[in-house]
C-alpha cells in the first residue's frame, strides 16, 4: 500500500459527505423547479388562449432543460459514489493520475485532473 498522493480514508469520507449532500440538494432543487414553474402558468389570468399555450410551452422547455442539467449532475454524483465503492475515485479518467484532494473538495464529482480538463476545454472552445 503506497500512501503517496492517494486519498486517505478520512478525506474520502469527507468527499462522500459532500457528494451525498449535493445529491440531496439537487433532488430538492428539481422538485422546487417543478413546483415553481407549474403555478406560473395557472396564475397568468387574462392572457389569451394562444398566449397561455405559448407560455406553457416555454415553461415546459425551461423545465426540461433544467431537469436534464440536474439529471446530468446527479449522474456524475452517482458515478463518483460508485467509483468510491470500487476504489477508483479520485483518479483522472484520462491520464490516471491522482486528482488532488483540494480540487476534489471544490468539485467532488470531477473525473479529470486540471491538466486534462483544461486541454479538453481548449478542444471544446475550438469547435
Ligand atoms: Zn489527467
Amino acid at each position: 500500500m503506497t500512501q503517496d498522493q492517494s486519498l486517505t480514508a478520512s478525506q474520502l469520507a469527507e468527499l462522500k459527505e459532500l457528494l451525498q449532500a449535493r445529491r440531496q440538494d439537487l433532488h430538492k432543487q428539481m422538485e422546487q423547479n417543478r413546483a415553481n414553474l407549474a403555478p406560473a402558468v395557472n396564475t397568468a389570468g387574462s392572457v389569451s388562449q394562444d398566449e397561455s399555450a405559448r407560455l406553457a410551452n416555454q415553461t415546459r422547455e425551461v423545465d426540461s432543460a433544467l431537469t436534464s442539467l440536474d439529471a446530468q449532475d446527479l449522474d456524475r454524483i452517482d458515478r463518483a459514489l460508485e467509483a468510491m465503492d470500487e476504489g477508483t475515485y479520485g483518479l483522472c479518467d484520462a491520464c490516471g493520475c491522482h486528482i488532488p484532494f483540494e480540487r476534489l473538495k471544490i468539485e467532488p464529482m470531477t473525473q479529470h485532473c486540471v491538466a486534462c480538463k483544461s486541454s479538453w476545454e481548449q478542444k471544446q472552445a475550438k469547435v
